[in-house]
């Protein structure tokens, strides 16, 4: 689409990885450099490693001029880094991968041909997780239909960070101030032409995941809580439930004891029904609150209230 030569910007972030980073780096500047017409930046996101991938970075940036590290003061997380690589990055589009090719870096070539075809955003679809536990595919697989169903925004299912951004995305992107930042998310949310790609996952180079439960479940809950307030609208609608069995049961009393059914022990309906219509009461108006505050929750986020796309050239 651009006339002349594009500047691709690739941003990885690495945690101490200092066991894949030569490999990674490797393949990676060996696709870069095949590609025509094209001028790349490579960001790498130090995520305050603690092991020896500081020094190789540093040896990597001092034999290529396209290549600069980006330190983070500690380890801030993958969402942090990623964010910190895209908004350095000066590309006329910005490829998100991570550094254990995991996302590989032959992808690179097609998610180009999708951008000068006209897409916004290319994001890569993982068809089959090689390498990796039955826990983490089924919980990976559950969560991200979960998400789906909870939320409004079109984020794609079994779709990690590996992504291809234009520079109008990164700006949107750049355009919202919110904290918590679940870029998958975010960046289904910006809009514009989101094209997948698809391809098999294969397994880390080497080391372990760097992905503890812990910070799994950050990333998990940060992708609910920011996305979706249906939770607070299940706690409206299961208190109406509860409180729809409560005037049945109200009205199987009163007739039964009207025509005489059963042997009912006095006091323990009223006594039943009375809590089952409180606790409804109280379901209810938690949710009514706990929708005021996601009102809250919107507002402080910032977000744009909406992005204009400039006509392509
Ligand atoms: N990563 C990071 N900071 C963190 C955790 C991970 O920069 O706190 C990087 C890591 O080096 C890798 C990418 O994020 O390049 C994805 O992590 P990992 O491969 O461990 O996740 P998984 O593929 O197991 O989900
Ligand atoms: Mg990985």
């Amino acid at each position: 689409m651009n006339s002349g030569r594009t500047l691709l910007s690739i941003v990885s972030p690495m945690w101490n990885e200092e066991e894949s980073a030569d490999a990674f780096l490797q393949e990676l500047t060996r696709q870069v450099d095949l590609l025509p017409d094209t001028d790349v930046e490579i960001l790498i996101v130090n995520d305050g490693s603690a092991d020896r991938t500081g020094e190789i970075l540093d040896s990597w940036a001092q034999r290529r001029s396209d290549l600069t590290v980006l330190s983070l003061s500690r380890n801030f997380g993958h969402q942090a880094a990623i964010t910190a690589g895209v908004f350095s990055a000066t590309g006329d589009v910005v490829i998100v991968m991570d550094s254990d090719l995991q996302d590989p870096p032959e992808l690179i070539p097609a998610m180009l041909e999708k951008w000068r075809s006209g897409a916004d955003v290319v994001y890569a679809v993982r068809k089959e997780r090689r390498g990796e536990s039955a826990f983490k595919r089924g919980t990976a697989s559950a969560y991200y239909r979960l998400l789906r169903w909870m939320s409004d925004t079109d984020i794609p299912a079994d779709t990690g960070d590996f992504r291809l951004m234009s520079r109008e995305v990164v700006e949107a992107l750049r355009s919202m101030p919110e904290r918590d930042r679940y870029m998958r998310g975010m960046v289904a949310w910006v809009g514009f032409t989101q094209e997948p790609l698809y391809f098999d996952r294969s397994e880390r180079f080497a080391g372990t995941t760097k992905y503890s439960m812990k910070k799994m479940i950050k990333l998990g809950t940060a992708g609910i809580l920011g996305f979706s307030d249906k939770p607070l609208y299940l706690a409206v609608a299961s208190g109406f439930i509860v409180m729809g069995v409560a005037f049945l049961g109200l009205i199987w009393v009163l007739l039964s004891s009207i025509f005489g059914w059963g042997d009912l022990v006095r006091g323990w309906a009223s006594i039943a029904l009375i809590v089952m219509f409180f606790a409804a009461v109280q379901l209810i108006f938690l949710g009514v609150i706990g929708i005021y505050i996601s009102h809250v929750f919107t507002e402080t986020k910032q977000r744009p209230l909406f992005i204009i796309r400039n006509p392509r050239q």
